[in-house]
């Protein structure tokens, strides 16, 4: 599987580097596995955060590059430590021993067959929670059937079905239809399946489902974060998913995209960066905004669905180069890059 990097066409990028050699493509990571932190993580959804949080494991790198990542630090400015494969898997078997509800690999889809390779041989040392694929969802078939019987539940993005967005904010045109194959291809090779929670418990953030019942031990969740000013390109995403994954799928709308401030140095991407913005707004969603997308919502009815509040305090974003990247309610961190 490993040979994968030798002549990398692992997304649809096809850079066709030999990341073995040390080149690097794109998602700027050689075949060594770069980490930035793990810990466990209670800002997922519902189901997934549960009672225990999500045992998430952040990955350094990454094939798509939104120009508004609010993990840039490690997405783009390579912020990480590289481990082994057995380093990989002692990480997962510590998350679990955190009693973690289950592992959850951020933003993997350029280490695919490392990250295979870890969750196959943790499986064989002991692992027994579910494994999470938490992606943008820009991912070749192809890559995405190396994780084929290791991945129980699938978090994909559905960033934009617009093309024009889809250049400008993350130079990747053909991102609608990638991540439309790539989404259905997960519906199809997994089944919605969840176990009752011991006691119910609280959790706020999303506006339906301040108490839940139930945790995910596999199947699909679609998110969508909503862009400031787009609401049209929102519309068109529900629309999708009302076809194609309703009843399938859980659909994730959230409220929450805020702008970063990129500490930069390099004034051509930081310039680069700030140009692709301008193709939406580039601030906090409205309340008339949020009112909008409640109408979709009732509009849409889907028959799973979880939305966020309208917030705006922005101190949950992350800073990676601190050992707690979060805030102290949000993440209980397990293993950070720099100690
Ligand atoms: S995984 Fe990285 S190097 Fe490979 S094709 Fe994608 S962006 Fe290029």
């Amino acid at each position: 599987m490993l040979n994968a990097y030798e002549r990398c066409n692992l997304c649809p990028r096809k850079c066709l580097v030999n990341r073995l050699n040390g080149q690097i493509g794109f998602c700027k990571e050689t075949a060594e596995l770069k980490i930035a932190c793990a810990m466990k993580h209670f800002g997922e959804e519902p189901p997934v955060t549960a009672i225990g949080g999500s045992g998430t494991i952040f990955v350094t790198g990454c094939n798509l590059h939104c120009a508004f990542c609010q993990n840039y630090q490690i997405s783009q400015r390579g912020m990480g430590k590289f481990i082994s494969i057995d380093e990989g898997v002692e990480l997962c078997l510590k998350l679990q021993e955190s009693n973690s509800e289950n592992i959850n690999f951020v933003t993997g889809s350029h280490a695919i067959p490392t990250i295979a390779t870890i969750i196959e041989k943790a499986k064989l040392q002991g692992l027994k929670i579910p494994v999470c694929w938490n992606t943008s969802s820009y991912e070749n078939i192809e890559s995405l059937e190396m994780l084929s019987g290791l991945v129980d539940i699938w978090l994909p993005d559905l960033k934009t079905l617009n093309p024009r967005i889809a250049q400008s904010v993350f130079q990747a045109p053909d991102y609608p239809s990638v991540a439309k194959k790539a989404i259905r291809w997960m519906i199809n090779h997994t089944e919605n399946k969840f176990v009752a929670l011991d006691k119910p418990t609280e959790i706020s953030e999303y506006q339906n489902t301040t108490s839940i019942l139930e945790k995910m031990i596999s199947g699909v969740i679609v998110r969508h974060l909503v862009l400031p000013g787009r609401l049209g390109d929102t519309e068109i995403v529900l629309k999708w998913l009302k076809d194609n994954a309703d009843e399938k799928a859980c659909i994730s709308l959230m409220s929450q995209y805020t702008p970063v401030n990129f500490e930069d140095n390099n004034f051509t991407q930081k310039t680069e960066r700030e140009n692709s913005l301008k193709a939406f707004q580039n601030r906090l969603l409205t309340k008339k905004e949020f009112d909008e997308i409640q109408k979709l919502i009732s509009i849409y009815d889907f028959s799973y669905l979880f939305y966020q509040e309208l917030d705006d305090d922005t101190g949950w974003l992350p800073d990676f180069s601190r050992p707690q990247p979060f805030s102290a309610t949000l993440a209980h961190p397990v293993w950070h890059w720099n100690n």
